[in-house]
């Protein structure tokens, strides 16, 4: 069978390329991983799939010895921090963002990180072997636990809760059908918020695109507006990550809710650090500028940003795609965490989503995808040497990111897509223009 990881966990068809055979499979190597010792923690979204690779994966797990939790239907963010909180290691059954025949599974340690390079390898050479078998009496014991009250606790317990409270929020959620329709709006009930739900459904059939993006939200958009909400949220199916639209309708980027946030936690603790990928916007610059604070850059994924939040002891972390990291909670995304925090911005300050996104500095952004071959994505660092342009820095950390005064053109490999990107960022519209058909034309010329 063959294990390949992409960017977050192991994705694919369900019952083509993501098979109960597979998840069997998945479950005999994690079970193997951990020497067939230890309590994992297995939770789902709502794909059609994801009970039937539940049932093979946990199989897989109880006979190497492993003993299960199984936390059934529940946002990938309360699996993650309740793995942090007492178990060996975590599994999410989920594909994410990806269409609704796809499904998958993320890896997690005991400390809530996603599976690094250097363990998604020893997992692939370990499954060319024969798994650990438990002899009759050690097979493991499998117990199901609700896992969403602990953690809907310690989300209360992240922010001044009467502060949230006093506001009486009206705020719409689109669950896009995923497993966040199980939680938030029962949780933003609890803060006293008047909620419209979206999408709340929990059937893994998608009534809107599954991933949040600025084009997949016209719904949302119009709800927010047609219901005089302070805000609407969006997650993706397993809810790791969402996007906001401010009470006027406009879409907030995830860097910029990010640095929204990041600029809460830095007034809070001077000198505080954030983790941020190379992709996120200068806006976090200027703000860990202004404030005083650090940031500490990543490359684009998860799973470096979660690391690095471990390793370093930092205090906040985001990316652009809508995912924050609180390292109080856990060290993956949680897109409710960062629902509740934005709530509480709003109610210490007293003042309009779009009036404290109107304090950040403004920066035009064009985001381009150029079609390019698995093979040809090693020639990127070649495009080094065809930059022609004067006044620029080059950071090589992901991909090239060619930085002058007033822009930025990142061209990277995506890691899931036989795609280039290209995030290109400047001072004024003309200027982001010009860069993006610079970017693209170097791109294309590769
Ligand atoms: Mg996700």
């Amino acid at each position: 069978m063959d294990i390949k990881f992409s960017t977050t966990g192991i994705r694919g068809i369900s019952n083509k390329t993501m098979t109960a055979e597979l998840a069997l499979k998945l479950g005999q190597t994690f079970g193997t991983f951990f020497n067939g010792k230890g309590k994992v923690l297995v939770a789902r979204d709502t794909r059609t799939s994801s009970e039937m690779l539940r049932s093979a994966l946990i199989s897989g797990l109880l006979s190497t010895g492993i003993n299960v939790v199984d936390a059934g239907l529940a946002p990938v963010p309360a699996l993650s921090h309740c793995v942090k909180e007492g178990f060996d290691a975590g599994v999410m059954i989920t594909s994410s963002h990806n269409p609704p025949e796809y499904n998958g599974m993320k890896f997690m340690t005991g400390e809530s990180v996603e599976f690094s390079s250097g363990e998604e390898k020893k997992f692939i050479e370990l499954a060319k072997k024969e798994p650990i078998k438990a002899d009759w009496d050690k097979v493991g014991k499998l117990e199901e636990q609700d896992i969403l009250e602990k953690y809907s606790k310690k989300l209360i317990g992240l922010i001044d809760a009467e502060a949230v409270r006093s506001g009486k929020f009206k705020v719409v959620v689109d669950t896009g059908n995923g497993a966040q329709g199980k939680l938030m709006p029962g949780l933003l009930e609890k803060l006293d918020c008047e909620v419209v739900g979206l999408f709340t459904k929990l059937t893994g059939i998608f009534e809107r695109a599954p991933e949040p993006r600025p084009e997949t939200l016209d719904v949302l958009i119009e709800k927010v507006k047609a219901e005089n909400a302070d805000f609407g949220v969006a997650f993706d199916c397993d809810g790791d990550r969402c996007i906001f639209v401010d009470e006027t309708g406009e879409v907030v980027m995830g860097d910029v809710t990010g640095t929204l946030l990041a600029r809460e936690i830095l007034r809070e603790k001077k000198g505080a650090r954030v983790v941020t990928p190379i992709s996120t916007s200068k806006v976090m610059d200027d703000v860990a500028e202004a404030e005083g604070g650090e940031i500490i850059k990543t490359m684009v994924g998860a799973k470096y940003i979660g690391e690095t939040l471990k390793n370093e002891g930092a205090d906040y972390g985001f990316e652009e795609t809508g995912g924050s990291f609180f390292p109080e909670i856990s060290f993956t995304r949680d897109g409710s965490a960062a629902t509740v925090k934005v709530l509480e911005v709003l109610a210490k300050s007293g003042k309009k989503f779009s009036e404290l996104i109107a304090e950040l500095p403004k920066y035009y952004q064009i985001k381009l995808k150029v079609g390019c071959e698995e093979d040809k994505k090693s020639d990127i660092p070649n495009l080094k040497d065809k930059i022609d342009k004067e006044n620029k820095e080059i950071v090589t950390m992901d991909g090239i990111k060619v930085v002058f005064e007033d822009g930025s053109v990142l061209m990277r490999a995506s890691g899931t897509e036989p795609l280039i990107r290209i995030f290109v960022e400047a001072i004024t519209k003309e200027k982001v223009e010009e860069y993006a058909s610079w970017g693209e034309s170097l791109v294309k010329a590769l």
